[in-house]
């Protein structure tokens, strides 16, 4: 038989405690416990609407070649999605990791989601790897700018779409990532470099199938960056994923990340005396 998730809840905590660099890796399924639901858990949204997933590959490709008609699209649509995130609150497992952040034991999180529930957990070093839904990114040099910076009412009846960047004009776009486009270069670089420095990684709610994300672990578990072994990559997901499956994950604690992390965050600071 298996170790017991207490057991193996202390083994985390134990690596944690221990860690020179320890970052953690987040997927949707960080949020679902605040209302917003992934994309391929059981009750994912493209789990139950799989042609959601094919209308998705459509978005970048006609930004690019339209700027100005997909803004006007945009905006004549329901803001129903984003205001869905702007609602939600953080959960435990947020405020988990935020509180090891604190504690000087995560150095950095790397999350895949865009609906800043780390932000309003407290997490202050935070790579959103697909962008955020609170900001515009120029599509030239990569300026992030406030969402609600933009009166974009005016800019439509001023025939002033789509919003161009202040330092080199070039075309301004939500700052999350669409399928099919490229990381930002800059996030993409920090977040590589976050991989091949750490010794421990936390992998939470994710189901590694989206890359170039999915890679971020299988870096930390090559042993790179001045370091002689590789990281301890330790997952904590509902289910099973690739990474467990390919061994590329030490171990997987299998359940909620907001039951589990909290847990781990607790048992680290008793270890520190923090
Ligand atoms: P995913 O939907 O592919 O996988 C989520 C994983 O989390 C699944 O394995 C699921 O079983 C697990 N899970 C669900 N609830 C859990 C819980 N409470 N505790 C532990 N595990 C749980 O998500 P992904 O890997 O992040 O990839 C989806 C892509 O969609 C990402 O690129 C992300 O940007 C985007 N997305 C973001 C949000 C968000 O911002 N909250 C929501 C949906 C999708």
């Amino acid at each position: 038989m298996g170790e017991s998730t207490d057991a193996l809840i202390e083994r985390a905590a134990e690596s944690l405690a221990c860690a020179e660099y320890a970052i953690a890796l987040t997927g949707a399924g960080i949020s679902t416990e605040s209302g917003i639901a992934d994309f391929r858990g059981p009750s994912g949204v493209w789990t139950k609407n799989p042609k959601a997933e094919q209308d998705a590959y459509k978005t970048y490709p006609r930004l690019v070649e339209d700027p100005k008609g997909w803004w006007e699209e945009m905006l004549s649509q329901p803001v129903s999605g984003r205001e869905g995130f702007e609602k939600a609150d953080a959960n435990s497992g947020h405020y988990a990791l935020a509180e090891l952040e604190r504690t000087g034991v995560l150095k950095w999180t790397l999350t895949q989601n865009i609906d800043a529930l780390h932000e309003k957990a407290g997490c202050k070093n935070l790579l959103a790897y697909h962008g955020t839904i609170s900001k515009l990114r120029c599509m030239s040099c990569n300026a992030r700018y406030p969402r609600d910076s933009f009166d974009f009412e005016k800019l439509k009846s001023d025939d002033q779409l789509p919003p161009r960047c202040t330092h080199c004009q070039g075309v301004l776009k939500s700052d999350v990532v669409y399928f099919g486009e490229p990381i930002p270069s800059d996030v993409a670089y920090q977040s590589d470099d976050e991989a091949r420095k750490c010794d421990v990684m936390l992998v939470c709610g994710t189901s590694a199938v989206v890359y170039p994300f999915a890679s971020l672990p299988r870096i930390a578990g090559q042993g790179l960056r001045g370091r002689t072994a590789a990281a301890t990559v330790i997952e904590v997901n509902a289910e099973p994923t690739p990474l467990t499956e390919e061994e590329v994950s030490d171990y997987i604690i299998q359940g909620k990340t907001g039951e589990i992390l909290p847990a781990i965050a607790e048992s680290v600071k008793a270890k520190l005396n923090v």
